[in-house]
């Protein structure tokens, strides 16, 4: 029988790569729902072509947009209204599978309702489990809900982990089953090679040119500045239960190893593939099987030669201040994510510099001060809505 799959961010760049898996496999899933923020035009598309029964628009004025564009088009999709729509859609008895990529914070309240819903959950929405840590992999555990990872670098680890570390996210013991280090990869961004003066003048177009991934602007100047590498090590610690240093990061400029696990015996496994996101979808969906992806075979011929360079932080700021928040507190990396997001738009809309990004998650790290239990996701939320306040206000100090 096929499953039921929910898209949440199905109008963005893995909701595409996951509807690209889709295509590859009719028989084996069927469209429940799909979600979106603004981009009504992709979603109409999708809507056409895949028909979904649900679909919601997060933004108010574009969901009227689709709702009429679905009636002009006498599409049967059904057009349901309002942001909690889609975290209600999340916990839909029929859903079997949920592919949680909407980008950012908007993301945490959805994908926590699959979570609590004891979904099967693919996350690439890694700022959800930055944003809620332990509360987020403790509801898992309490529901029996499944989380997969879809970000490549932690498919990778996952895949060259042992199946009891698989069946156990979250509470897995690493050396228990004779691992000795995660090494998390990343291919350094674009600006890799740059002389560190030339950095103060790169542009958002610049940023979001990533050599060897295509992926959303928010993810591509995280890639950039690292702090992506910052967040996935946040979210590697959180998945695979890490104690302090055992993940290593490791740039590795060709993005074909995604990751690797070292073992005690000097053993080192690594998952490699084409840098394409269908590769690591078409995995969790299918998982524990496997299916098509529609992503061609490597060929090792055309690839030369593999290289790994330490990171330099005086190049990668923003990559030390996120091991630095990982073993500082969770209210930490809450704060580190939201400044992030701000510090990010603000580069993107042209108002602060690059390297600018560090400066305003740094100086928010510096205020970060909470009231109550950590473990508290009203406490978190709270942490979070201070350090945008904070952030907003650094990027106005800066452009002033
Ligand atoms: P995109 O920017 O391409 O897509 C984001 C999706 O989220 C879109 O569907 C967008 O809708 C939707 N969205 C934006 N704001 C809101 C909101 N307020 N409420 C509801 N939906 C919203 O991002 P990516 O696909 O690149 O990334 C998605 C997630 O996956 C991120 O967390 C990222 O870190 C992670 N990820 C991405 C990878 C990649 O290769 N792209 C790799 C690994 C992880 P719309 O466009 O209609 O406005």
């Amino acid at each position: 029988m096929s499953k039921q799959l929910l898209i949440l961010g199905a109008t963005g760049s893995i909701g595409s790569s996951t509807l690209k898996v889709l295509r590859e496999n009719p028989d084996s899933f069927s469209l429940f729902g799909v979600t979106g923020g603004k981009n009504v035009s992709a979603m109409l598309e999708i809507c056409r072509e895949f028909a979904p029964k649900f679909a919601v628009m997060a933004d108010p004025t574009s969901n009227q947009e689709l709702r009429k564009a679905i009636l002009d088009a006498s599409l049967t999709c059904e057009v349901l209204a309002g942001e909690d729509a889609i975290t209600q859609l999340a916990a839909e008895p029929d859903v079997d599978l949920v592919m949680a990529a909407i980008v950012g914070a908007a993301g945490l309240l959805p994908t926590l309702s699959a979570v609590e819903a004891g979904k099967t959950v693919l996350l690439a929405n890694k700022e959800a489990l930055v944003m809620s840590g332990a509360i987020f992999m403790d509801a898992a555990k309490r529901s029996g809900a499944q989380v997969l990872p879809v970000d490549s670098e932690h498919n990778a680890i996952f895949q060259c982990m042992p199946e009891a570390v698989q069946n156990t996210l979250g509470y897995c013991d690493l050396k228990a089953a004779g691992i000795s280090k995660i090494l998390l990869t990343g291919s350094g961004g674009p600006f890799r090679y740059n002389s560190l003066d030339s950095l103060a003048s790169v542009t958002p177009e610049q940023a979001c040119a990533h050599p060897n991934w295509s992926m959303g602007k928010k993810i591509s100047v995280d890639s950039a500045t690292m702090m992506n590498k910052g967040l996935e090590y946040i979210e590697a610690k959180r998945l695979f239960n890490t104690q302090p240093k055992q993940i290593d990061v490791i740039i590795h400029p060709q993005s074909i190893i995604h990751s690797m696990v070292q073992y005690c015996d000097g053993s080192v496994l690594a998952q490699m593939g084409q840098p394409d996101m269908a590769t690591p979808i078409a995995h969790v969906m299918a998982y524990p099987k496997r299916q098509t992806s529609g992503v061609e075979a490597l060929d090792f011929f055309s690839i030369g030669e593999l290289s790994f360079i330490p990171p330099d932080y005086s190049r990668y700021p923003c990559l030390k201040l996120a091991i630095d928040a990982c073993y500082d507190s969770q209210a930490a990396t809450t704060c580190l994510n939201a400044a992030n997001e701000i510090a990010v738009d603000a580069f993107l809309a042209g108002r602060i510099k690059f390297i600018q990004i560090a400066d305003v998650v740094a100086s928010c790290l510096d205020k970060l001060s909470y009231i109550g239990q950590e473990t508290e996701l009203s406490v978190l939320l709270e942490v979070d809505q201070k350090a945008r306040l904070h952030a907003g206000a650094a990027v106005k100090r800066i452009c002033a």
